[in-house]
């Protein structure tokens, strides 16, 4: 009898841890990131039941969106803030999907201050070997090839390469579905190149734009995309042109804050399609 009980108990238990891990499966956390404040508060005020957190010297808000549990965390600016900051929410949070937002600057001449891009593809610009040049020939700046990025897919420290990152092709076209809730400026699919760069040169960019296909330049996404790949988590990168030297526009801080607007709607969207 005493052994009935005592096996009906572990059976019990059982059923209970697994309705909890279903449930913890059923609500894994959207993450929201932006590299700095003004990237990360219209984000952070759109969290019901918001609570912030820290992992190690990185920020993160907790709460919930239409119900749904939604981290907002400031990456902080570059390649090596946003890839650690990332890589901790990834462990201790385990997301659904990542969502990299933000400012850029424009690459390309058909695009304007405000026009977003859409990440189709992500490119490491600082990651490049140069061609040979010998002493005294000078230097080349559109003499290089970009290098492949390292992403560990296949276990720990097991490295595969990679050429680009692409965004999350579902989240992409819900981004794309989404954009009339976008009036600020044009949505486009474009090309984000990432480097720890702010480049003002016109001959530069042009270079970057007609040798790698830039739309625009920032410092983030391609970073968050490696950490992304690494566990095999939908990511999703969008860009707001805050400033295009190529059109002398410079700085314009209201484009973070319609990007996160747009941003909170494309999040609705994809809870509304979860329920
Ligand atoms: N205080 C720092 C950076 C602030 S702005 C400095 O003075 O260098 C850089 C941030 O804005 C980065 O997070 C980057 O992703 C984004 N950004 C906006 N426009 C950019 C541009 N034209 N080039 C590179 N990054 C840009």
């Amino acid at each position: 009898m005493k052994k009935k009980i005592v096996a009906l108990l572990v059976a019990f238990t059982f059923f209970l841890t697994a309705c909890s891990s279903t449930k913890e499966v059923e609500e894994k956390p959207i993450l929201l990131q932006g590299a700095m404040d003004v990237e990360v508060e219209t984000m952070t005020n759109a969290l019901e039941e918001k609570e912030e957190l820290h992992l190690g010297k990185y920020i993160y808000y907790k709460g919930t969106i239409d119900d749904y549990p939604v981290i907002v965390s400031k990456t902080n600016v570059g390649i090596a803030n946003s890839a650690a900051s990332t890589t901790l929410a990834i462990e201790e949070f385990d997301p659904m999907i990542i969502i990299n937002q933000g400012t850029a600057g424009g690459h390309d001449p058909e695009l304007h201050r405000m026009d977003v891009v859409v990440g189709e593809h992500i490119l490491n610009m600082g990651a490049f070997k140069t061609d040979f040049q010998a002493e005294g020939e000078g230097v080349d700046p559109a003499a290089f090839e970009l290098r492949e990025t390292e992403v560990l897919t296949k276990g720990k420290g097991q490295a595969t390469e990679v050429q680009e990152f692409t965004s999350d092709e579902t989240l992409m076209e819900l981004a794309m579905e989404m954009q009339d809730s976008y009036t600020a400026g044009h949505v486009v699919k474009g090309t984000i190149g990432t480097a720890d760069e702010w480049n003002n040169q016109l001959d530069r960019i042009d270079i970057l734009h007609t040798k790698l296909g830039t739309s625009a330049e920032e410092m983030e996404s391609a970073a968050v995309a490696q950490m992304a790949y690494n566990y095999s988590i939908p990511y999703l990168g969008i860009r707001v042109l805050s400033n295009t030297a190529v059109h002398d526009e410079d700085f314009e801080p209201q484009s973070a804050v319609d990007l996160q607007e747009y941003v909170v709607e494309i999040v609705k969207a994809y809870i509304s399609e979860q329920k």
